[in-house]
């Protein structure tokens, strides 16, 4: 599978507050920040959103996420 990164729209780093400075990775939905260098995995984003706030407003966005990897796990 050919893996590529592509800037989030809108999101902005938990860890320097940067906007539009996330890079997710389309294989392991993996983020990485191009300002600081912080990365996340999938895994540990879900938890640090459903800690911080349930009813942030980033739920459009997972909706997303969760219909990519339905994608991929049907086409391997
Ligand atoms: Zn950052």
């Amino acid at each position: 599978m050919r893996k590529t990164q592509r800037f989030i729209a809108g999101a902005s780093c938990p860890s320097c507050n940067e906007l539009d400075s996330l890079l997710v990775d389309s294989v392991d939905q993996s983020i990485e920040c191009v300002e600081c260098g912080f990365t996340q995995t999938a895994e540990e984003r879900d938890k640090s959103n459903q800690a911080e706030s349930p009813k942030v407003k980033t739920a459009p966005k997972k909706v997303e996420i969760s219909n990519i990897i339905r994608v991929n796990q049907l086409k391997d």
